[in-house]
This record gives structure tokens, sequence and C-alpha cells, in this order.
């Protein structure tokens, strides 16, 4: 047996490890299990009994000692607490009101952190809240789940199902993650991004029995239970003794005493990242959600400002700049009210987005996706099939292919507008007359192929290395959401969808309200702590 000392804020904790003698009966996976569940179950029990040590100092220096005469203990001396009264502002004057028999549970980013609080009561004149300085301090009070939690659960759920998200939170951080959880995760955090909610609403949470306890919502949120160990009586009568000892007062671990770490004042919400970007992409696509068979519209706006990275694999710099979701393009619009008149706009070749970029920004130049325009063309050429033998899906592709080609040597031979629009209709000419859908899908197309190749625009965009950077964009972006949201035979709901599509946007394209939520709430460890070897033999 070997003992360790594990030392956290001063707090020194003993930790005995039972490691059976070495021998061949021990495997190696044992011990690497030892360490899986060590380092499960280690911060949140660590925790547990460095915060119950720190709140027993807090209570003190506050309240005075235990059982301490009247006179003695520290109420009405002038000692000013590190905290403020919940209910009247009051900085002083409090009196032990006894700890609760219940344990108090809340989730964190490492696991169930199970605490047994102290309550105090306030006796200025009116108010007689009974409430935990330490759930106060650590803007705790009346939290289940931490904003840190809700954060990793959301992120994991951008990229695969809640089931999953919370499989592999339980096995990761060692957490009690349920898929009802993560769900409730992503619906508090899209609500935060979005502006619109409480990171914590009760709706998506009742559906785990464990989260709430009767009376938990109240005005004494933390105190539903009686006290077990008597306190002072709350007669505010005492008087304080000045030689009783104070200990420092824990440090406030930043400006979140409401609970919400995700912001530091003023809240942040999701919106056009950038106001002046250089080029605009309007894209839809479809998600299977809602009732209707062929899902709901699903609508991004994307900047795109300068690009970066190596020679050969620059990246235009994309930013987010508006989602709707079961919405049509003119809740899109309202959105992009504020994004001034890019040098271009790339649309899909939908008509209400050309209807829209035209509406928002009469002077910008329209060019058609690069990256759409062969996809377009399958898709009429299917619509084509049922009249013509002349289409097989093989000889589709091939045109296809070719279409996306002759675009791309476009750009190669730096061909002027005129020979582009040259080439496009020697291609045109290779479809069959019957096939009226491929026709008139490349004649809709025609006045928008070739935008980005007028000299004007052309030199604007040279700093993002021309029209054809923007549709890898796109096209990864699209593949990220597709893998989402097409989770075989899985229908969302048209809210799930938007807020996992809301939180999964700004992740991806970094919107500066999700960078900002992450570093609030992943900020680096300045805390120490150090583990030594203490029956040293
Ligand atoms: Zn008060």
């Amino acid at each position: 047996m070997s003992k360790g000392f594990l030392s956290v804020s001063g707090t020194r904790l003993a930790l005995t490890v039972d490691l059976p003698e070495l021998e061949r009966s021990l495997s190696w996976s044992q011990v690497e299990s030892l360490m899986v569940e060590l380092g499960h179950r280690a911060p949140a029990e660590v925790l547990a009994l460095v915060l119950d040590e720190a709140q027993e100092r807090l209570v003190q220096q506050v309240c005075g000692p235990r059982r301490a005469p009247r006179a003695s203990s520290g109420v009405g001396a002038g000692v000013s607490a590190p905290f403020a009264c919940p209910g009247c502002g009051a900085r002083s004057a409090f009196v032990r009101k006894g700890r609760r028999t219940r344990p108090r549970k809340l989730r964190t980013a490492t696991g169930l952190l199970t605490l047994r609080v102290w309550h105090v009561g306030c006796t200025a004149a009116g108010c007689g809240k009974v409430f935990s300085p330490l759930l106060v301090m650590l803007g705790l009070s009346g939290r289940r789940r931490t904003d840190r939690l809700t954060l990793d659960l959301a992120e994991l759920g951008t990229q695969m199902s809640f089931a999953r998200s919370a499989a592999v939170d339980r096995m990761l951080a060692g957490t009690d993650a349920t898929a009802g959880q993560a769900h409730a995760a992503m619906a508090d955090l899209a609500a935060v991004l979005a502006g619109d909610g409480e990171p914590e609403p009760a709706g998506p949470d009742a559906i785990e029995p464990d989260q709430f306890e009767p009376g938990d919502q109240g005005q004494d949120e933390d105190r539903d239970d009686p006290p077990d160990e008597p306190g002072d009586p709350p007669d505010g009568a005492v008087a304080g003794g000045r030689d009783a000892p104070v200990p420092p007062a824990p440090a406030r671990a930043g400006a979140c005493g409401d609970g919400r770490g995700f912001f530091t004042d003023p809240p942040r919400v999701l919106g056009p990242a950038i106001t002046r970007p250089l080029v605009v992409m309007l894209d839809g696509t479809g998600a299977r959600a809602g009732r209707k068979s062929n899902g709901v519209p699903v609508n991004l706006a994307i900047g795109l400002t300068g690009r970066s990275g190596p020679v050969k694999r620059r990246r235009a710099h994309t930013h987010l700049l508006g989602l709707t979701v079961d919405e049509d393009w003119s809740m899109m619009g309202t959105q992009l009210q504020a994004v001034a008149p890019p040098a271009l706009v790339v649309v899909d070749g939908e008509t209400a987005i050309t209807v829209l970029a035209q509406r928002l920004w009469p002077d910008t130049p329209i060019q058609r996706c690069w990256w759409h325009l062969p996809h377009g063309l399958r898709k009429a050429l299917y619509a084509d099939d049922a009249a013509d033998r002349h289409v097989n899906p093989r000889w589709a592709r091939t045109k296809c292919d070719r279409l996306a080609e002759l675009l791309r040597e476009q750009i190669r031979a730096e061909h002027t507008t005129a020979q582009a629009l040259a080439a496009w209709d020697e291609f045109t000419a290779t479809i069959p007359a019957g096939l009226n859908s491929a026709h008139a899908y490349l004649t809709a197309a025609r006045p928008h192929a070739f935008t980005c190749l007028d000299p004007t625009v052309r030199k604007a965009l040279a700093c993002i290395g021309g029209p054809e950077l923007g549709t890898g964009v796109l096209e990864r972006l699209m593949r990220e959401i597709n893998a989402r949201t097409d989770i075989g035979g899985v229908r969302w709901s048209p809210a799930g969808l938007r807020d996992t599509l809301t939180v999964t946007c700004a992740r991806i394209l970094h919107h500066p309200t999700w960078t900002e939520c992450v570093r609030n709430l992943r900020p680096p460890s300045t805390i120490t702590f150090r583990l030594q070897r203490f029956n040293a033999a």
C-alpha cells in the first residue's frame, strides 16, 4: 500500500491506493482501469472535500465560530462578507442557519459534484433571506448543470447523436451524462447564443426525473431541507468578537455571480459575425425535419474575407452571417440588414435567393455557385430521365463532371467572360434537344454563370483567390451539416434542428459569440496543486 499527499489550495487530502502485489495475476489492463477510474472520480471528490473546507472557513469568518457565545461571533462587529445577500444585497450581519441534510448535486464537466452546503441567514430588516454563501459566491445558486458541461455536451452534440455525445462524455470525462441531458444542453446553448433564453430552462431538463428536487424552484432554491444541524438563532442581536481570527477570504473566481459563465457583460448574441464581407454566399439545403416529406429548408449566409495559409492550401476566411431553419429567405433578409453590399454575392440558383440578393444589395453583381451548377444540372437530368432514355446515370454523371471541369478551365486559362460563355454554349449544344429540364436549367443559369470573370469583380476578388475558393468552403460546411442531420432514420423537430444547426454553424465558422463562450468557460487553469509521496519508505 502506498499513500500520497494531495494538496489542493492549501487543503491536504490523503490518497490511498491499494495496489496488489506485483505478480503475474496483476495485468496492466487492471492497472490502467484503476487510472481511468481515478481520473473519473477523483476530480469531483477532491473538489467536494476542498470546497467543504473552504466553506467552513467562509462561514466561520462571516458568522463566527460554531456555537460560540453571541458576544464573540462576527455578527454585528462590522465583519464584511465576501458575498452579498441575494435578497437585499447586504454584505454583513449574517447568522448561521445550519447545514443542509440532503447533499446538493451539481453536474459538472468532470462528473457529479456532491456538496453539503451550509446556510446563513440575512438579518437585515425586512429581508431574512436564507441562502448558501458557497453557492452564491461560486455563482451556482439554483444550478443543476454547469455552463461548462452544457458547452461540452452541446459541442459533442454538433458532431454526433445525443446518445453518442452522452456516451462519449461518460467515457472520457466520467460524467453521468444522458442523451436527454445532451439534448437539453444543446437547446440551452442555442438559446444562449441566440440571446433569447436562460441557460437552464425547466422545460427540456424536466424529462430527467432527478433534475429538480421539490421546492427547488422557489425563492430559496438552495434550501429545500430543514437544516439538520442547528444554527444560531436568527435574531440578529449577536455581537461580534474583534479578536476572533478571520481567515483570508477565498478568491472570487471571475465575475459570474449570477451563474452565467458564458459571457462577461454584456452578453453577445449571434448575428452577422462581420458587417463588411467581400463576398456573400447564400445557400439553401433541406433537412429531414417536421412532418412534411421533403423536410424543412435550411438557409445559410456566409461571408468571405481574405485568405491565408500555405500557397497550395490557401483557405478563405469564412464568417457566419445568418442562418434560418424552416423559414423562407425573407427572414434571412432581416438578419442581413446590417451587412454592407459585398463585391459579389454567390447564389445557389434558387429564385428566392436571387430575388433576396437583388433586394438587399441592388448594385452587387450576382454569381451562380460553381459547386451547385453541376449538381443542379444533375437534378435537371434526373427530371428529364422519364422523358428520354438517352439519360442514364453514368452519362448524366459524365456530363456534370464535364461542366465542373469546364468552370475550372475558365479560371485556369484566364478566359474572358465572352470566351467562357462560348464554352458554355458549346457544352449546352452537346445536350440532346429533347432534354427540356436540362436546357431550361442551363439557360436560366447562363447570365450568372461567369460574373466572376468580369475584370472589375476579378480585381476585387483577387485577395481571396477568385470565385472557386468559396465553393470548397461551402461544400465542407454542407457536408458537416448533412453528416449531423442525416443520421439514419432520424426525423428532427424543426426547433431541435434549429438549435443544433445554430450551435453547429457557430462552432464550425468560429462565430465570435461561440469563441467568447469557449474562452470564458474553458479558461486555462491557474490554480496550483501538486501530488507528492507521503510515506517515503
Ligand atoms: Zn438580505
